[in-house]
């Protein structure tokens, strides 16, 4: 039974899974589709205009080298100093040293390479005494346990690495920290989870160490400008930044040193930033990141966390209409106010995907990292969800600068994705049974059956007869009803319906092509082949799909 939990298989079930034509479902208001609605800000986001502005002006006027002595270098320098300072006031980072990176990876590798090198000396332990612990959330970004053990390789160390086990909504056991914060000698938690949007209990893991010695690095990654910072007030050691997350450019980053934290540079060279990071700044990226935190500290076109809150709600709520049975993967109150994480019970995330990004609304099936990868989240399995939703989840993200209407139309556009998956769904299972029947012979596995988008023009204008044929599911094309290719020849076959039309493609004159199309290219290509594999060799796919077809 769909919300019975874990004894429920829902892969790949929908309900009312009764196919249907495109004509059966009930018309649709206006201009869904049209304009696309981003919803993944935790993985990137656009950059501000005030940013890019600030970029371009400093690759055409303040172009010098900040370790330039003449009037050029100095005024790069100005605006080097200048963002600095802004981003000490706005981080609450006292006294402590604001290095700027790459981004946050980097400032993780730098903190850890740093805590590392300076428990070198905890190898040689008194004997009796235990080898210290190098301590991480179960639910931290990847970047910081694989450069842990990286850094734990590369300097030969051996230290012993172990995950801080998190309770069902994402927050640390502080019980189990503190019983190990005695033998820690670095501990990493993240801030807020870049996942789940779940927010750290900094204050309880401060209590937890009391007394440990531990060096301690925040990933901040997820709270710059979706949370309160005043990084001073904690003893954190080390507290990575990433520009991109909030509306600069990618590559650009700040690394929060604590004044008296033990310092090893990733890199040296050039002496840059105080010898603490070498290599000469990105200081197009710097005035980038300097514009969005003037745009955050003046609030200028950026709303504040209240309102943000008000419309994380509008969009809970929105989702709750769409699709009654949903379920969050972690309480609201706990979270950023801008992510939600959620579950459709007899829905799998690649359905709700393809039917969001076909009503122009980008979300994600979680980290942007793993986006690609068809397994189940570490983060909600670290949280002891059923591996239904940690491989089921759909993240949605938004960000400060998104304004109210975008968030109103997004859940529009939710809604109508409800109601076109009540009405049109067609069961996915059938995928498995229409690619079955056209044979299992794997020679045509990687047979090449895309055609880029000019070669698709060029094949239309040498045989005008070509057949294009939707293979996404009639609810995507519910909610992005748009024909990218001339009406007359395009067929609506959903990919869980091939079975049906195989015989009258077969029939077709021989030399005639079929180009199939789909959302990403995927489920198009196994159509071509499928045909391919049936002995019909002129069938396609359109690489990259509709994704990549101007609108
Ligand atoms: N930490 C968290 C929580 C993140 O979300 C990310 C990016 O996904 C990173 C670290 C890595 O940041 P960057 O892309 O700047 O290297």
């Amino acid at each position: 039974m769909p919300g019975d939990g874990d004894s429920w298989n829902p892969i790949l079930v929908i309900r009312n899974a009764r196919p249907k034509t495109a004509r059966h479902l009930p018309a649709l208001a206006g201009t869904l589709g049209a304009m696309e609605i981003y919803l993944d800000a935790n993985a990137t986001t656009p950059v501000l205009p005030q940013a890019r502005a600030a970029a371009l002006a400093v690759m055409a006027d303040t172009f010098g080298n900040p370790s330039s002595t003449h009037g050029a270098g100095l005024r790069a320098k100005a605006m080097v100093d200048e963002v600095r300072a802004r981003a000490r006031r706005m981080l609450g980072a006292g006294s402590g040293r604001l290095v700027f990176t790459s981004g946050a990876t980097e400032g993780i590798q730098t903190a850890v390479l740093s805590a590392l090198t300076a428990l070198r000396g905890r190898r040689a332990i008194p004997e009796g005494a235990e080898p210290a612990l190098l301590l991480y959330g179960a639910t931290e970004h990847k970047a910081v346990p694989v450069a842990l053990r990286h850094w734990n390789e590369v300097l030969g160390l051996g230290f012993e690495i172990r995950a801080i086990p998190v309770d069902g909504n994402g927050r640390h056991d502080l019980a189990w920290l503190r019983r190990h914060a005695a033998r820690a000698g670095l501990v990493c938690t993240m801030a807020a989870n870049n996942e789940t949007g779940v927010v750290s209990d900094l204050v309880g893991i401060e209590a937890a160490l009391a007394g440990s010695g531990a060096l301690w690095l925040v990933d901040g990654v997820q709270a710059l400008g979706k949370l309160a910072l005043a990084l001073d007030r904690h003893p954190i050691d080390y507290a990575p930044f990433s520009g991109h997350k909030l509306y600069a450019p990618k590559g650009i980053g700040l690394l929060y040193v604590r004044e008296g934290a033990p310092f090893t540079p990733l890199l040296t060279g050039g002496g840059q930033e105080e010898d603490f990071r070498a290599g000469t700044e990105n200081t197009a990226g710097i005035a980038a990141l300097g514009a969005v935190l003037r745009a955050l500290e003046d609030r200028d076109g950026l709303s504040d966390l209240a309102t943000l809150a008000t419309w994380r709600d509008r969009l809970a709520n929105a989702l709750r209409e769409a699709f009654p049975d949903l379920v969050f993967n972690a309480p609201l109150a706990l979270c950023l106010p801008t992510t939600l994480n959620f579950c459709v019970p007899g829905v799998s995330a690649r359905v709700l995907l393809n039917l969001f990004d076909a009503a122009g609304l980008r979300v994600s099936g979680g980290s942007a990292c793993s986006a690609a990868k068809a397994t189940p989240s570490d983060v909600l399995e670290a949280m002891g969800l059923p591996t239904w939703r940690a491989s089921n989840a759909v993240r949605l993200s938004f960000g400060a600068a998104d304004g109210e209407e975008l968030v109103d139309e997004a859940c529009r556009r939710i809604r109508a994705c409800g109601a076109a998956l009540r009405a049109g769904d067609a069961g996915p299972e059938a995928h498995a049974e229409a690619l079955a029947h056209a044979g299992a012979d794997d020679a045509l596995a990687n047979v090449p059956v895309e055609l880029s988008s000019a070669e698709v023009d060029a094949l239309r204008k040498a045989s005008p007869l070509t057949v294009f044929v939707d293979v996404r599911e009639l609810y995507e094309q519910h909610v992005d009803p748009e024909c990218r290719f001339p009406a007359a020849s395009t067929q609506s076959v959903p990919l869980s319906t091939l079975n049906d039309a195989f015989a009258r493609w077969l029939a077709l004159p021989a030399d005639r092509p079929l180009v199939f199309f789909c959302r990403s290219g995927n489920r198009s290509a196994q159509a071509a082949r499928a045909l391919r594999r049936l002995g019909r060799a002129n069938a396609w796919s359109l690489a990259g799909g509709l994704a990549l077809l101007p609108r």
